[in-house]
């Protein structure tokens, strides 16, 4: 086994971490006291990141993305947790690889525009009354002469209101789920309100309605009724990268500054780090963000080496949400008063980090999933040699 880097490896990796501290870590606090990114602000990085060839990395060079194998890109992953969901957004790009599944036509109108980060495109499965229960879903599309007549509502859709177009899915005939390319701008198609959020300052999260919207024939991706399994199976390659990875990068970041403030804050006339129940906030931390970035790439090497990595995606997915929230926490802790005060950033992360446990498919979502897996085919599942 090699866990080193190689020099390719490096060079990328250092290239991402110099971008995200001169260009990206700058803006943070503007964009949460302003509650938005500036499109000026959102271009000049997406200029700067696709010179240096850091955009769409997780889309293959045939269609003009980076190209990176599922390691190389949770690597960058983990170095985006350094800094905001909005900036690493707009200066990386978010394109699905369910969009890979364009075909013909559609790769030139939807995959190809948002490869080159003309078009901004937001996945929309997601109701009010279907979240984790995804196959319960009410928005329908039925087939007319002409295409299909799109019905029904999403919620909570990140980056809707800067997005051109829409994956939805939506329930067809007897024939399941399937997902659609819905056009902003739809006779019918009408954004709802942006729904305020704990944290993600800067995001925005809508409400799409559809109200009989006509859809041409070229906006169904992939096949008929398959949208429920091409959605789960490219979402766990997103999972891995935007909570897995990110959550790792993210209490990475924080553990830096805990250390930092151990050794620097005084109290009782010695460093706060001297203490023993600090050390132990400081160790249980990096104990567990190391277990959850091994984890993460050991689940990254499946997908590269083609083994059904679902499960491991889904431990990382719990393991490294959970991991965050407990570093979070004890930064707040660490820092004091400081912790939790708006002068530092550190109370920020705390709220930004909630969200790793919900979205994505829940904490208990997925220990369901793990679960049932290790009761169907036992424990040793999860062993390297089988
Ligand atoms: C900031 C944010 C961004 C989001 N972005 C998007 C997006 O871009 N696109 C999109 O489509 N969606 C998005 N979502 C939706 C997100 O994926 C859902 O919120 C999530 O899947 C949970 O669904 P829910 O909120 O309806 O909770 P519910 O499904 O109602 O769950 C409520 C509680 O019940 C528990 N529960 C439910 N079922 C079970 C079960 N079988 N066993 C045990 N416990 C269970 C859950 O774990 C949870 O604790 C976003 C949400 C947020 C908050």
């Amino acid at each position: 086994m090699d866990f080193g880097l190689n020099d390719a490896q490096r060079l990328l990796l250092d290239t991402v971490r110099r971008f995200i501290r001169d260009e990206l870590q700058p803006l943070e606090e503007q964009v949460e006291e302003q509650g938005y990114l500036a499109p000026e602000a959102a271009m000049a990085i997406h200029e700067k990141a696709k010179s240096l060839g850091l955009y769409a990395l997780n889309i293959s060079e045939e269609f003009g993305g980076g190209g990176l194998c599922a390691v190389d890109r949770m690597l960058c992953e983990e170095q985006f947790g350094h800094t905001s969901d909005i900036l690493v957004r707009r200066a990386f790009g978010n394109v699905y690889e369910a969009l890979l599944a364009c075909q013909g036509a559609q790769v030139a109108r939807w995959l190809a525009p948002c490869v080159r980060g003309e078009r901004v495109c937001s996945i929309a499965i997601t109701e009010a009354g279907a979240g984790s229960d995804a196959q319960g879903i009410t928005t329908r599309a039925v087939r007319t002469p002409s295409g299909w007549l799109l019905n029904g509502s999403k919620h909570f859709i990140s980056d809707a209101a800067v997005s051109d177009f829409f994956l939805v899915s939506a329930r067809t005939g007897d024939r399941g789920i399937s997902l659609f390319m819905v056009d902003k701008g739809l006779a019918g198609f009408t954004l709802g309100r942006d729904q305020p959020m704990m944290g993600l300052r800067g995001t925005s999260h809508l409400e799409l309605w559809f109200d009989n919207v006509a859809l041409e024939p070229l906006a169904l991706l992939g096949e008929e009724g398959q949208g429920f399994k091409m959605a789960m199976a490219v979402l766990g390659q997103v999972r891995l990268a935007q909570v897995g990875a990110r959550a790792v990068g993210k209490a990475s970041h924080v553990l830096e500054l805990m250390v930092e403030q151990a050794r620097q804050r005084r109290q009782f006339g010695q460093a706060i780090a001297d203490f023993q129940l600090v050390q132990q906030m400081l160790a249980d931390s990096v104990i567990e963000v190391n277990a959850a970035r091994w984890m993460m790439l050991h689940a990254a090497w499946m997908l590269d080496t083609g083994i059904d990595a679902r499960d491991q995606i889904a431990m990382v997915k719990v393991h490294a949400a959970e991991t965050l929230g407990r570093v979070v926490d004890r930064a707040v802790q660490l820092f004091g008063g400081m912790g939790y005060c708006k002068d530092l950033p550190i109370e920020r992360y705390y709220r930004d980090a909630r969200i790793y446990r919900i979205y994505d498919g829940t904490s208990e979502i997925h220990r369901t999933v793990i679960a049932r897996s290790a009761l169907r085919r036992g424990a040793a599942l999860f062993d390297l040699h089988r």
